[in-house]
Formats: structure tokens, C-alpha cells, sequence
């Protein structure tokens, strides 16, 4: 293919994209599918001669879209949303087109530019700070492992980064069991080791409690290990919790730890200013992570780290052999030595055309919504005999059970998965199997959401 064909199959995937979308409606949200069923259908050995495009497309849409689960489903209530508004999939049409690296300023000078405007718009948004800098990266899996490193090695002086691990002291970190998986990926990764993850008891309300933090860092220095951050919750995965951050930050600061706000899901809905108290002081975190790609609209992948002062993470992550020097290297930002891959593809264009196609009053709109038509769906099930509410709304995400008991909740997730017409998922809370219910797709009415009050009516 050359890039007059490339052309005119743009425009036919272009028109193919509006037909997917519109049409989503009418496809199962979860592949109805067995394992191994989409690759029985490619063959075993890649081509040695070329292949026509139009045999290649045909596969494609006799294969692929029927063996997908559909994210931009307007009736996809599982996990989390991964959302990507159709502004943000033109600017990834765009930045793909470029396909330019953006390690330093001077491989795509817009590209670093526009991401440091993009991190200052977003600032604001959320209404943190404008003192406040930042970097984009992939995922927050990504991010937190960069903020843990960086937890590492400033308790270690920097000395883990040139003399490696083994004969420096333990190291350890604090959160509590509302905080997501990837934490614990990120101290294995780091080299801190699972065991010096040390999981504080929540309160009722779910959040870390501060004295027991507090407990657990002067037992830490005393046994002669050595306390190095703490990572907070904000919005946590399985059901929502919050960790009292302004109470939490307080102790840690006191200690000296370096913070990380893990607000992945939640720091999306901080563009309202009404749910803010739910984050309050947040600003003053070292570090905080938040993925436009879930709630608010930009194509996935986009996840945005906020550092009070990123001195600390460029001094842990920053490496620069000669070959990657710049003349500017005093004047300019070189992105990649805030993050942890050298290449780094163009992520602020989306959050640039997704900010000013719906404009702040537009995605605070609905995600205004979403948390309104989470509450009511909640309302009409709890009315129903026989459904728990097991925990109630937090933003737009709720569990409920059968009273019943476990197997005869995972039974009508099942029947509700199989039939298609949402999508829906599982967590474990206090020991009971309860499924989750999140509202955050971008283009999800009111009848969308109802259509779950519907279908557990139907299939219980
Ligand atoms: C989704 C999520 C993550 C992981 O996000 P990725 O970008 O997929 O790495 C981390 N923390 C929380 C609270 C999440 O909801």
C-alpha cells in the first residue's frame, strides 16, 4: 500500500467507523464467544506474497468486530469506562498520521509543547494548583510505578539507581486494600518486594485510617526499616472507596514520606467543582495520577501525572547519554525523562481537540449525568425484593447482590452477560461476590441505564 491508497482506504474506514458506532446498539456488548474461536479463523503461517487490501479488509470485518467486546457501547456498565469521544479519535486519526516521537523537545517540539499546555489546562480543570507540572504516559500502571520508583530512591538518597538494591536497607510503603492491583505490581517491579506493601485497616467509610498509618511507620522505624511513601486511594476500583486525603497527607507529610493520589477512575469527575470535597487536599500530594482515557473522553491511551515538584521522579527516571543531548537542554522540557519509555507517541492532541470540541460544560454535563442516572438506577433496584444494595453510589459506581447469596448472584451476572444487552462485572466486598455497576460511556442516555433495572427484572 502506498499513501494514494492509504487515501482512499482512510475514507472507507472513516465511513466504516460511523456505521460501527451508530450501530453499536444492536451488537451484544460482550462477545458471545469460546475461546480459540477467532484464531481458528487466521491461518497458521503469515503470507510470503502480498495480499490484495480488499481480501484483507473483508477478513477483517467478517473476523474482528464480531469477536470484540464493545468499549464505546453505550450500555457497557462493566470495569471502567475507556472512553474515546469521536474529537479524540480524529486527533489520534492526526498524531497517527505524523507518527513522530516525542522523547525530546526537539523530536516534536509541538508535541511536547502542547503537552505541557494540556497539563496546565487540565490543572485547572480539576483545580489543583497552577503551580502544579506534569507529564503524559500510557497508562496509571505506568505512572505509579514512576511515582514508586521515585519513592524509592529518595528514601535510598538516589545511591538504588547506581548501587542497586541488595544491601540497602527495607524499604517500605503504605496503603490500604482499596487501593488497585497495579500498587502491588509496582513494588514487586520496583524491587521493594510485595511483603514491605504494608495494607493499613480502612474505617467504616472505607478509607485508610491515618492513625493506623501513623502506627505503622513508627513500628517500621523502630524494627529499623525504613519508611519511604504512601500511596492513597481516590476512587478505588472495586467499589469506589475514598481515603481521607487532607487527614492522610497530613501524617505522611509529618513523616516525611513521599505521596502518591491514585485518582485513575475518579479524577475525571473533579471537573465538577461539587465533587471535589471528596479529593480535599489533594493538593498538597507530591504526585497524582488521573487516565483521561476512562471517564472523560480521550482515546485510550492517556494517562496524566501531576507533580508538585518534579525534580524528584526527573532525578530518579532522567538519563542522559550523549546521544540524546541538546543544545537546549537548560531551556527546554525533554519529556522522556519524566517517564519511563524513551519514544513517546503524541497523547496531548486528543486531550487538545477533546477539551475544545465539548468544552468543559459539556463533559462536566455528563458525567453530571452519569452520577444522577447511577443514583436512580440504584433507587429502582433497591425497591426490588430480594436485591442488596451492597455499597451505595460512589460517583456513579454501586454493587448489589441477591440476598440469596454468592452463586445465585454470579448466576444472573452470567445470564445478564450472556444476553448482551449490558454489561456488567464482578467484585468481592467484605466476602460476598457483588456486582458492580459503573455509568460512565460517553454517549449513554437514560434509557441506556435503565436497560440494566430491565434486564435484571428479566433474567433473575
Ligand atoms: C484503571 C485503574 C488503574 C489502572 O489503570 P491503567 O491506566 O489501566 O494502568 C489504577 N488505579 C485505579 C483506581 C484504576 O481505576
Amino acid at each position: 500500500m502506498n499513501h494514494d491508497e492509504l487515501r482512499d482506504w482512510s475514507k472507507r474506514a472513516a465511513d466504516w467507523a460511523h456505521d460501527y458506532h451508530t450501530g453499536l446498539r444492536s451488537r451484544p456488548v460482550r462477545a458471545p464467544l469460546v475461546p480459540g474461536a477467532i484464531a481458528a479463523q487466521l491461518p497458521a503461517a503469515p503470507p510470503e506474497a502480498a495480499e490484495p487490501m480488499e481480501t484483507i479488509w473483508a477478513d477483517f470485518d467478517r473476523i474482528v468486530p464480531p469477536g470484540m467486546t464493545h468499549w464505546q457501547h453505550p450500555r457497557f456498565f462493566a470495569y471502567f469506562p475507556a472512553n474515546a469521544a469521536p474529537a479524540s479519535m480524529l486527533a489520534e486519526q492526526l498524531a497517527n498520521a505524523m507518527a513522530a516521537q516525542g522523547m525530546l523537545w526537539q523530536t516534536s517540539p509541538a508535541a511536547t509543547e502542547v503537552e505541557q499546555v494540556m497539563v496546565a489546562w487540565l490543572a485547572q480543570a480539576l483545580g489543583l494548583p497552577d503551580r502544579v507540572r506534569g507529564t503524559i504516559h500510557d497508562s496509571a500502571s505506568t505512572a505509579t510505578l514512576a511515582a514508586v520508583l521515585t519513592m524509592r530512591e529518595r528514601a535510598l538518597n538516589w545511591d538504588g539507581l547506581t548501587q542497586g538494591l541488595s544491601g540497602q536497607p527495607r524499604l517500605r510503603l503504605y496503603a490500604s486494600a482499596e487501593t488497585h492491583s497495579s500498587i502491588d505490581k509496582a513494588v514487586r517491579v520496583a524491587g521493594i518486594g510485595q511483603e514491605n506493601l504494608v495494607k493499613i485497616p480502612t474505617d467504616a467509610g472505607h478509607a485508610m485510617k491515618p492513625g493506623a498509618l501513623l502506627g505503622a511507620i513508627r513500628a517500621d522505624r523502630a524494627a529499623g526499616r525504613v519508611p519511604a511513601g504512601v500511596v492513597l486511594c481516590a476512587g478505588g476500583t472495586g467499589i469506589g472507596a475514598f481515603d481521607r486525603i487532607a487527614d492522610t497527607l497530613a501524617v505522611a507529610k509529618a513523616e516525611g514520606l513521599y505521596t502518591h493520589v491514585d485518582a485513575a477512575w475518579a479524577g475525571s469527575a473533579m471537573i465538577c467543582p461539587e465533587f471535589r470535597p471528596l479529593w480535599a487536599g489533594v493538593e498538597g500530594a507530591d504526585s497524582i495520577v488521573f487516565n483521561p482515557h476512562k471517564w472523560l473522553g480521550a482515546q485510550f491511551d492517556c494517562s496524566v501525572q501531576f507533580l508538585a515538584d518534579p525534580l524528584a521522579q526527573v532525578r530518579t527516571l532522567g538519563l542522559r547519554p550523549s546521544y540524546l543531548e541538546t543544545l537546549e537542554a537548560d531551556e527546554v522540557t525533554n519529556f522522556n525523562e519524566w517517564t519511563l519509555p524513551l519514544g513517546r507517541r503524541f497523547r496531548a492532541l486528543k486531550l487538545w481537540f477533546l477539551l475544545r470540541a465539548y468544552g468543559l460544560e459539556g463533559l462536566r454535563g455528563r458525567i453530571r449525568n452519569h452520577v444522577a442516572w447511577s443514583q436512580e438506577l440504584c433507587a429502582a433496584l433497591a425497591t426490588r425484593p430480594g436485591i442488596e444494595i451492597v455499597t451505595a453510589p460512589s460517583l456513579s459506581l454501586f454493587t448489589f447482590a441477591l440476598a440469596e447469596g454468592d452463586a445465585a448472584t454470579a448466576a444472573l451476572l452470567e445470564r445478564i452477560n450472556a444476553e448482551g444487552t449490558v454489561y456488567l462485572t464482578q467484585t468481592r466486598h467484605a466476602g460476598r461476590f457483588v456486582i458492580r455497576v459503573q455509568v460512565g460511556a460517553f454517549d449513554c442516555t437514560r434509557e441506556d441505564v435503565m436497560a440494566v433495572l430491565d434486564a435484571v427484572d428479566r433474567l433473575r
